[in-house]
């Protein structure tokens, strides 16, 4: 009988359900401020030229997750240096940070060495930028976007620069190539969204309160944008774009699930404030 059992769990585990009897790792999420975005010419995130002589201020988020005692860092926003640059409108694009991750952290009182992961939803500078200040941890990105990296040269705009640490072997790499339960419980799950990039990707994060969390990455950068299906023009495949929010956007109405677009300032009210957790 025993064995019996041991076999059906062994089973369980192979077909990628969670044994009933596992017991499940407490859950936290964290917003954490990476930066500000001027956007002054709103067309560069549309192909169809949809906001002629728009211009928006865009939020820059990342997510810190807690999984029992493992943290995951959800992407590493603008870079640290960047920390107190005054922004210039007479730029199409232009960005600053007002406090880094670091320091966020020691808000909350957690050493940036117990950040046993991180996830990037793909290599942007605005998510990459403070990547190399957490070199313990194992850096989980979407298959396509490593690829891209690791050419040498690095195309599509991708900056290996904060990369070198795993790039070089000295940090280990974990390469997505579809969706990926990160800590092998269903909580929490990186989710295979290519088009902005090759390996762009979101994340779905299971709370036992809160209930389903989707976070965006950069398939849509505005509510309006997510709307409307606009495709930046800076986008990689336009039609894996557009199947990629038809596949976010069904997966958000089956799991009634709370959507945060990460560059929409107004998406940041969705989660309690910081230093608060959502549960
Ligand atoms: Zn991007
Ligand atoms: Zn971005």
């Amino acid at each position: 009988m025993r064995k019996l059992l041991v076999g059906l769990v062994a089973s369980a585990a192979i077909w990628g359900g969670t044994p009933a009897i596992a017991q499940k790792a407490e859950v936290q999420l964290w917003r954490l401020d990476c930066g500000t975005v001027a956007a002054n010419d709103l067309n560069a995130f549309s192909d169809t030229q949809a906001y002629p002589e728009q211009s928006k201020r865009l939020t820059s988020s990342c997510y810190l997750i807690r999984h029992g005692s493992d943290y995951l860092l959800w992407d590493t926003g603008l870079p640290s240096a960047m920390k107190g640059k005054p922004l210039d409108d007479s730029q199409a694009m232009d960005a600053t940070v007002t406090l880094t991750i670091k320091e966020q952290l020691v808000q909350l009182k957690i050493d940036p060495a117990r950040i046993t992961h991180v996830g990037l939803s793909h290599y942007h500078f605005d998510h990459s930028g403070q990547l190399a200040e957490f070199p313990g941890a194992t850096l989980i990105v979407g298959k396509g976007d490593w690829t891209v990296l690791t050419t040498d040269p690095a195309s599509y705009g991708a900056n290996p620069a904060p990369f070198a640490h795993w790039i070089s072997g000295g940090g280990k790499v974990e390469q997505a190539t579809t969706d990926k339960d990160v800590f092998g419980d269903g909580s929490v799950t990186m989710l295979r969204l290519p088009g902005h990039t090759p390996g762009h990707s979101g994340l779905l994060v299971r709370l036992k309160e809160k209930g389903p969390v989707l976070l965006s990455g950069d398939l849509a950068h505005f509510s309006e944008n997510y709307a409307s299906n606009g495709v930046p023009t800076f986008n990689v495949n336009r039609a894996e774009s557009l199947a990629s929010l038809d596949r976010f956007k069904k997966l958000a109405d089956n799991l009634k699930a709370t959507v945060i677009i990460q560059h929409e300032p107004a998406d940041v009210g969705k989660l309690p404030a910081f230093p608060q957790a959502a549960e």
